[in-house]
């Protein structure tokens, strides 16, 4: 009795802006597949028409991963190949995917990766700051409540961190990363990468926020945010913002001397006052 060839479910990195960044073997992939699973087909098209690419669509989204995974995996367990993508990038990254992975390897399936652009990457390849270590914490909650507490978790981490920000909330994410790692902290906002109006800006904090509040055309887009690590630097300003803080604190009310010792030292406000 012959048993049928599982196919293999194609994971497609496509361009985050420039449609020439589809690479040679990813182009090769989309083409020979029996099928390609795509966030929004509608978006997709274009760029697959672009490159010559012919292959039938299916959309596959957070709305209805759930029920497409199954048939999905049937499809590959009977012997076809299926691609992967998503709008832009690296699927899975801050994109649908993960299901449709994960119910394809439980069934024995092969999952290959057809690596290419990815905005977090592609950001922290040009940032300049540390690359030898970093965290992806993908998008911030959108509430402030929530998106400063996870900011708080995050004051002090020591590796470079990159943050992926839409338009509506890059000025109050900015303003409230500020507040929360100080006015020092250096920090690069990636705009718009690869497309025509591609912007890397690097400066503390405080300067980039200040700058990108006071600037609408710098809102538009999308971003990628990469902040440095907490530095040894941060750890003597923390240090010497406590110092005096507790000097001030004997004349005046905690906010008050909070702020003072926040501008003395460059120390972030929040963390003496909390401290
Ligand atoms: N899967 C994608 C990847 O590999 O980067 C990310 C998808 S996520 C839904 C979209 C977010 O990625 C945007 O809101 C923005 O933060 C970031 N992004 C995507 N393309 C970008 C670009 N050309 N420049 C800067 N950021 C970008």
């Amino acid at each position: 009795m012959s048993r049928v060839q599982p196919g293999c479910l194609w994971v497609v990195a496509t361009p985050i802006g420039h449609r020439d960044d589809l690479s040679a073997r990813a182009i090769e992939t989309l083409r020979t597949v029996a099928l390609i699973a795509a966030e929004d087909t509608r978006h997709s098209r274009p760029l697959l028409l672009h490159h010559g690419i012919a292959t039938p669509l299916v959309a596959l989204h957070d709305h209805n991963e759930r029920e497409v995974v199954d048939a999905l995996v049937a499809r590959l367990q009977g012997g076809e190949s299926v691609a992967l993508i998503s709008d832009a990038g690296t699927p899975l990254i801050s994109d649908p995917g993960f299901r449709l992975v994960r119910a394809a390897r439980a069934a024995g399936i092969r999952c290959a990766p057809v690596p290419g652009a990815c905005a977090a990457i592609a950001a922290l390849s040009v940032a300049g700051l540390p690359s030898d270590r970093f965290v992806f914490e993908g998008f911030l909650p959108p509430k402030a409540a929530a998106r400063r507490s996870r900011l708080q978790e995050l004051a002090g981490e020591p590796r470079t961190i990159i943050f992926y920000e839409s338009s509506h909330r890059v000025a109050e994410s900015l303003a409230d990363m500020r507040d929360v790692f100080g006015a020092e902290r250096e920090a690069v906002l990636a705009r718009e990468l690869t497309k025509m109006f591609e912007t890397v800006l690097d400066e503390p904090l405080a300067e980039l926020a200040a700058r990108v509040a006071a600037d609408p055309d710098q809102q538009r887009g999308e971003h990628v945010i990469v902040v440095a690590g907490r530095g040894e630097e941060a750890d003597a300003r923390l240090a010497e913002g406590q110092r005096v803080f507790a000097i001030l604190r004997e004349e005046l009310p905690p906010a008050r001397a909070a702020k003072l010792a926040a501008a003395i030292s460059g120390a972030p406000r929040k963390a003496l006052y909390e401290s």
